[in-house]
């Protein structure tokens, strides 16, 4: 799908134009935390940053954010760089946000010598009293006005690690007046005694994302720093930091409105209280939309490159349509998946006229659409079985599925007649008897008699026992972000977002297929489990109503 430009494509092409920046410099960077697993709202900013970067002949760069060290994990790192990988992007350079702390430190005590910088030793409740609020201004620190040398000293002494955690800060000395609470003399460092997965226990001060960000971004190069709408507010913050800090090529910070799709949560703090409270079966739980969940459902790369690009890039918030994402991965799969043949609910069909041992082979093709992908061999048997739901008792008006005395077509092969179906006392249908048209064979009936219905099939001594898992919504109500009141996300989880199908029926030879994306026959798409194989996933349903604008 071509590129559409946006508004962000227009900010760059203006630095272009005023000759800011040239084609082929524009350098963007993807920055997640390294506490959990990447969600497809990440994709979305993973999206924005590789194809900007692409359509100005410019580079991305991977950068974990790893300023906070209480929250992170190297198994998140691992995932986090195999996911994007999947999703197709190759980043520039890998950092880590940590790798830049003895700058930002330098950065510190530069800002200290400038008089932008103090340190305070109110504690958090105080500077949040003392902070204001949007309508009153704050009230400045009686430390405020201390004196460089003296604010060198107890900086470095910071950190020596002389001071307890949360004793005191680094505050920016900006404006307590500043109708934006972001801009009154926020802390840029504070005290934290605790181990770094990457730097160790080389630092018990560690510099606040505010802080961190701008700075690590115009280290290396970033000429734009694209990010959700939810710091717009922190840009005159960033460019102060970057204004103080003296960087000659200054990075420009853009926002966008962050992915949110209908029934879903995209956020990992939530996503990760699912997995630990055993809601779902792991961060790759099929119905999880991060991006291990959805690969493990049978969602693709492209698919997923598709909705983005029809999802669009814009300024405001909106809530897209769980049943756009279907639509493209539908789209895709109908395009790309072998179609095999499985009954889901089987009940057994004997065709009476058929001999006892005999197997034949009907020629079935792998893609209707498609004769490259060949066809395959299905065998047929006097035993075989078909889904419950093509079968009624009592047929209701119009179908032309098996009925009794009536005659359907087995798909790809004979016209069959039920003759007799076995009920047992609870009315429950048993096996079903027919005779075959064995004269017509795979053709039209010589007497010209119309055979309205076709139904789907596998012989019952030919085939593999698998089982099927039907996904759903996780949650029941539309906008997740619009909880009723006194309600969590767990009192809105749909109670029905899997249903496991046991004895369900494949034909045989569907486990040796390498690729294990499947059409199955008139049922959806599915794929097979990545760590149950005879577990088959339903990526989407058949058919939807849905239609993309
Ligand atoms: P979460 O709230 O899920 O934990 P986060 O913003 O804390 O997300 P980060 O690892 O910090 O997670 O995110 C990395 C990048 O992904 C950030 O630039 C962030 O703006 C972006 N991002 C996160 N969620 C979304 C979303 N729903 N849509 C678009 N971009 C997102
Ligand atoms: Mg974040």
């Amino acid at each position: 799908m071509s590129e559409r430009s946006n508004f962000i494509h227009d900010f760059i092409d203006e630095d272009l134009e005023t000759g800011k920046h040239k084609f082929g410099e524009i350098q963007t960077r993807f920055p997640p935390e390294s506490n959990g697993y990447l969600h497809i709202g990440h994709a979305k900013a993973l999206f924005i940053d590789f194809s900007t970067a692409v359509k100005y002949g410019g580079k991305c760069n991977l950068r974990f954010d790893d300023t906070n060290p209480a929250k992170e994990d190297t198994e998140f790192v691992d995932a986090i760089k195999y996911d994007i990988n999947w999703l197709g992007y190759n980043w520039e350079k890998l950092c880590f946000g940590s790798e830049y702390f003895d700058m930002c430190y330098d950065f510190a005590e530069k800002l200290i010598m400038k008089g932008k910088a103090y340190v305070c030793d109110l504690d958090k409740d105080q500077i949040r009293e003392y902070r204001g609020t949007f309508s009153e201004p704050g009230i400045e620190s009686p430390y405020r006005n201390r004196s460089v040398e003296e604010n060198l000293d107890l900086f470095r002494r910071m950190r020596a690690g002389e001071f307890a955690d949360g004793t005191r800060t680094l505050r920016a000395k900006i404006d307590m007046a500043s109708p934006n609470l972001n801009m009154r003399d926020p802390a840029i460092y504070r005290i934290l005694h605790i181990n770094h997965h990457q730097t160790g226990d080389k630092w018990c001060i560690y510099p606040m994302y505010d802080f961190a960000h701008p700075i690590q971004d115009a280290i290396e190069g970033i000429t734009h720093s694209l990010c959700t709408l939810e710091y717009e507010a922190h840009r005159p913050l960033y460019d102060w930091v970057v204004e103080q800090c003296e960087f000659e090529k200054k990075p420009r910070q853009i926002e966008f409105a962050p992915l949110n799709i209908t029934n879903t949560v995209l956020s990992k703090r939530f996503l990760r209280q699912l997995v630990e409270s055993g809601t779902v079966d792991g961060w790759d739980d099929p119905r999880m939309p991060t991006l291990c969940g959805m690969r493990r459902r049978g969602y693709t790369p492209e698919a997923i490159k598709n909705f983005l690009t029809r999802a669009g890039i814009a300024k405001t918030d909106s809530l897209i349509d769980f049943a756009l994402l279907e639509y493209c991965v539908r789209e895709e799969l109908n395009d790309k998946a072998l179609r095999r043949i499985a009954v889901l609910d089987p009940i057994k069909v004997v065709i009476d006229n058929y001999p006892e041992d005999k197997v034949e082979y009907f020629e079935v093709s792998n893609h209707p659409a498609k004769p490259e992908l060949g066809t395959r061999k299905v065998a047929f048997t006097k035993e075989l079985y078909i889904d419950r739901e093509d079968f009624a008792l009592v047929p209701p008006p119009k179908f032309f599925r098996m009925k009794p005395d009536g005659e359907v077509r087995l798909m790809g092969s004979y016209i069959v007649k039920c003759v007799n179906p076995v009920v047992d006392e609870d009315g429950n249908i048993v096996e079903i008897h027919c005779t075959a048209d064995l004269e017509t064979g795979c053709g039209m009936p010589a007497d010209g008699r119309k055979v309205k219905g076709t139904i789907h099939w596998v012989s019952a001594s030919n085939c593999e026992d698998i089982t099927v898992k039907l996904y759903d919504k996780l949650f029941t109500i539309k906008n997740t972000g619009d909880l009723p009141e006194g309600m969590t996300y767990s009192d809105v989880m749909n109670p029905e977002s899997v249903i496991t199908l046991t004895n369900c029926k494949a034909e045989k030879g569907i486990g040796d297929t390498e690729d294990g994306h499947f059409q199955f026959v008139r049922t959806g798409y599915f794929v097979r489990d990545s760590k149950n194989p005879e577990v088959y996933n339903r990526t989407v349903t058949l058919k939807d109503s849905f239609k993309p604008e």
